[in-house]
């Protein structure tokens, strides 16, 4: 099973159409994260379970061998264990995304991620601190269920990553709080660097993300240093990080674009296919588009960590050796 997704992977580079897509299967959540609007939408959408799995078949044919199914809240989703199954039978490495770890313990989901080939479990993880983590996410009690449900996950083969926000209450503490993910037993940091979007479908902001580029550099700065100890798992490539503390010192020093819309995609609730959760333009409907949409010049229009992260394996080149070291160290941590 590993072996059939890392040789998709192979196989999709070498043929030179390789993608990541971020596909969100509902606009319905449990938190009321201050930094996110999409839990104020209505009407509440699901997707069609037949159309997903057309349009997971379909991103496969695109050469999508990456799917971080997200939402909302993907565990809301009732057929979401049907879609992990087909991105795993289609050999996509897959993460599932998680903001109220309450739905963890139910109706024996953990289980049944295990057994549809889920690779990665992405819990969201803002602080080290209890009170600040339930305040920041409006869910009371998050840490102690999330702990629950950590002990539960041990049980299985499920890897876990705890997905970090720079924000105001973190920056300057990013330390203490990838020792207390390490602590709670995740395998895995990933870091999500904050950004503003006018998008209308996913929405992003607020004051928890309004602080200054100074702030967010030293946060990155010392995720770096982190990063390089080699003790907390933190996925994000330091030349990628690097990049994008030079994007937010001038962004024409940022020597790595995007490939928002061509290689990294982001598919919404209603199939549209974006280059990302930022910009409002749709490449096409990925049940009815053709793979020759998605050719998009690259871009350096913000600094969405996701977007950016992945279209690092894009940049490889012999003068870049270095990227290249990281590219196959991070691949080498997500199986
Ligand atoms: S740089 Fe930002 S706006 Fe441009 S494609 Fe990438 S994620 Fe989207």
């Amino acid at each position: 099973m590993v072996w059939g997704k890392t040789s998709n992977i192979v196989k999709n580079y070498l043929q030179g159409k390789l993608r990541f897509t971020e596909f969100a299967i509902t606009n319905a959540c449990i938190a009321k994260c201050s930094f996110c609007e999409i839990w104020k939408q209505h009407p509440k959408v699901f997707v069609d379970k037949a159309q997903a799995l057309t349009a997971i078949d379909k991103l496969a044919d695109f050469g999508v061998s990456h799917l971080t199914i997200t939402g909302g809240e993907p565990l809301l989703h009732p057929q979401v264990i049907d879609f992990v199954e087909r991105a795993t039978k289609r050999n996509m490495h897959n993460a599932v995304l998680n903001a109220a770890p309450q739905l963890l313990m139910r109706n024996d989901i953990l289980q049944r991620l295990e057994g549809a080939g889920c690779d990665l479990l992405s819990i969201s993880f803002d602080s080290g601190d209890p009170v600040t983590m339930a305040e920041s996410r409006k869910i009371p009690h998050i840490m102690d269920e999330m702990a629950k449900a950590m002990d539960l996950i041990a049980r299985t083969s499920l890897k876990t990553m705890a997905s970090v926000l720079i924000w105001n209450d973190n920056y300057d503490k990013l330390e203490a709080v990838c020792l207390r993910a390490k602590n709670m037993g995740f395998s895995y940091v990933s870091l999500n660097y904050p950004t503003f979007s006018k998008s209308q479908v996913y929405p992003l902001g607020g004051e928890g993300i309004s602080l200054s580029r100074e702030k967010v550099i030293h946060g990155l700065t010392e995720a770096i240093r982190l990063k390089k100890t080699g003790k907390y798992g933190i996925i994000n490539s330091a030349i990628s990080m690097q990049n994008i503390i030079n994007y937010l010192q001038d962004p024409a020093t940022a020597r790595y674009p995007c490939y928002g819309g061509e290689h990294v995609l982001f598919v919404d609730w209603f199939f549209d296919v974006r280059p990302c959760m930022q910009l409002p333009q749709v490449v096409g409907n990925i049940l009815t588009m053709e793979e020759s949409a998605l050719r998009r010049p690259a871009c350096n229009d913000c600094n969405m960590s996701w977007y950016r992260d992945f279209s690092m394996f894009f940049h490889s080149s012999l003068k870049t050796i270095p990227l290249w070291l990281e590219t196959l160290s991070g691949l080498k941590i997500l199986f």
